[in-house]
Order: structure tokens, then sequence, then C-alpha cells
């Protein structure tokens, strides 16, 4: 079964020391593995106190985090491409401090709406400062992961095929990609094929519903998406995610357009989240485990509800089809 976390801004609205507590013993209180904490402000956090805080609760920390226009290593403005190598060393700095295995997000651009596609040399300042994070990662064991968002959230990576391109062009073995289930409503068709392309190169994934409220009161099919994960044996860490108007970062709530208050009390919606994704681990596993030919023949009996023939092979087109590259190479 994955372990499943919990994004710490379910609970919290910063990392204070008295938010670090709460959110750590919430986290333990609704009986999550994970704690998902966000570095906006590396230089801000208490690692000594989280650390302690987190052992103390046998809680394992991921980390993430999002750029900003200020420091977006996807500019071709040298001076923001060089502040957002130092956030990034600094977030690394924290992970390593905290324990965590893993820093991931949206670490190659801006969080927000850009009004123009990446210029070429933007895609190569990400190329080479990710290259030379995920080197500095290495030396301590980190995984860096990057997260497709939308395209309201970012212009350089917004599918999972996008991600993997940049991956492979970085070349680093200690690189993921972290399917996010609230952008890949967006971006993406049925998640089998995807999943499948991605194989061992997926290493983190985040289950946010259509909304970001409620699992299960938005329109995401979770059914097919755990059962994708199961069938191609994924194994990380799930973590669920939800934002709503008036709890969590304010201005990560503007960037990230959460006006409305989707939900209001943490704690319920936080155990309601790990019981929905127990149930959908469960049954996904019960899916896959009972392809056995009685199940293969009623298979074959029954007829398919919808014929997803032609859109899955307009969505699984490889994406050297897709007009999408990094053209310039390390030279
Ligand atoms: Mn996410």
């Amino acid at each position: 079964m994955n372990p499943l976390g919990v994004h710490a801004l379910v609970f919290v609205s910063g990392w204070s020391q008295d938010e670090a507590a709460r959110a750590i013993d919430r986290a333990a209180a609704c009986g999550f593995e994970y704690l998902e904490i966000p570095l906006i402000d590396p230089k801000a956090i208490d690692v000594e106190q989280t650390r302690r805080a987190l052992v103390g609760a046998g809680i394992k920390p991921m980390t993430s985090l999002g750029l900003g226009f200020d420091n977006d290593i996807s500019s071709d403005d040298l001076a923001k491409v060089k502040r957002g190598d130092a956030l990034l060393h600094d977030a690394l700095a924290v992970a390593r401090d905290l324990g965590s295995t893993m820093l991931s997000g949206v670490l190659y651009s801006a969080l927000g709406k850009y009004p123009e596609a990446p210029s070429e040399a933007g895609r190569w300042n990400c190329v080479q400062a990710l290259g030379r994070l995920a080197e500095e990662a290495l030396a301590s064991d980190i995984t860096i992961g990057i997260e497709p968002v939308n395209r309201y959230e970012s212009n350089l990576i917004n599918t999972g095929d996008d991600a993997l391109k940049l991956i492979q062009t970085i070349g680093a073995d200690n690189m993921v990609v972290h399917l996010d289930s609230y952008h890949m409503n967006i971006e993406e068709g049925a998640p089998d094929a995807l999943i499948q392309r991605l194989g061992d190169r997926l290493g983190y994934v985040h289950i946010n519903e259509s909304h970001r409220g409620y699992l299960g009161t938005g329109s995401i099919d979770f059914c097919a998406l755990f059962r994708a994960l199961a069938q191609h044996d994924y194994r990380g860490v799930i973590t669920f995610e939800a934002f709503s108007a008036g709890i969590g970062d304010p201005k990560l709530n503007a960037d990230l357009a959460v006006w409305r208050p989707l939900w209001r009390d943490p704690e319920s919606l936080a155990r309601h989240a790990r019981d929905f994704m127990l149930n959908e681990l469960q049954r996904s596993r019960v899916r896959s485990e009972s392809v056995s030919p009685v199940a293969e023949k009623q298979k074959e009996e029954a007829p398919p509800a919808v014929d997803l023939k032609p859109e899955l092979e307009m969505r699984s087109q490889p994406p050297s089809q897709r007009n999408f590259g990094w053209s310039r190479r390390r030279s």
C-alpha cells in the first residue's frame, strides 16, 4: 500500500513555530505518514524545531516549492535566474536538514499566469539551473520532483510528457515526475497511457479534487487514476492537497486563484481524504489482482461502456509529435 501524505496548508497558513507544531500534530492525528511542508520562505523556518516535532510525532517530511516571477529560473533575465538559483539552493538545504528525501513542485518557473510563451533562452536557463540543483541534491541523496501544472499556473511544464522531456534533457538520474490530479484534469487525457509512459520516472503524486475541495465531490475520475497507478505498480507517496479561501497561505491562494471557501474544517477534510484514498487504493488493488481467467472472460463478455479508443490514440501520441521541444542542448 502506498504511503499517504497531506499538504501542510490544509491545516495552517504559514510555518511559524506554532503553525509547524500544529500542522505536524494534525497530520499525525489524522493518520498520515507524510506531511508536505511548503518551503515558501526557507530561511524563515526553524529547522531544528520542525525536525524535532516531526521525529516526535513519527511524521516524515516531503518538501515543495513554487518560484515567483522575481526569481524565475526560466526567465531570460539572468538576475532573476540567479535569485531563483539561490532560493532553490536554500530550499534544498532546508529539505536536507529536515530529513526530507524529496524537493518537488514548480521548481522550474514562476507559479502564475504568463502573458507569453517561454523564450528559448529562458528554457535553456531552466535546464542549466535544474541541472545544477539536481547535482547538488545528489550529494544529499535527495530527489528533485517536477510537478506539471495547468496552463494558468505556468507556461513551461503543463503535462507529464513535458516534465519527462525536461528531465531527459537534463539527464539527471535523481529527477522524477510529480503528477497532480487537479492539473491532470485540465491538461491530460486518460491516465493509463501517461503513467505507463512515465514508468519509473513517476516519483510522487498529489491527489486533489477538480475544485480543490472534498474528494469525490468534484468531477475527477479517481477510480481510473488509482487503477492506472496500481496497474503500473506505482509505489511512491500519495499526498492529499486542497485549498480553500481563508485557509492556507493568502499569497499562494491568490496565485492559485483560490477565491471560494470550499471547505472550512481542515481535520474533517483531511480525515475524509485519507479514508477516500485508502478506499481507492484497496479497490484498485483488488481490481488489479483479480485479473484471473474468469475475470478476463467476464471482461470479454461485458460490452465497453464508452469507446475511448480514438481518444486514447490521440492522447498517447509521443511527445515528438506535439511540436514541443527543448531544442537547445548542453554544448
Ligand atoms: Mn500539487
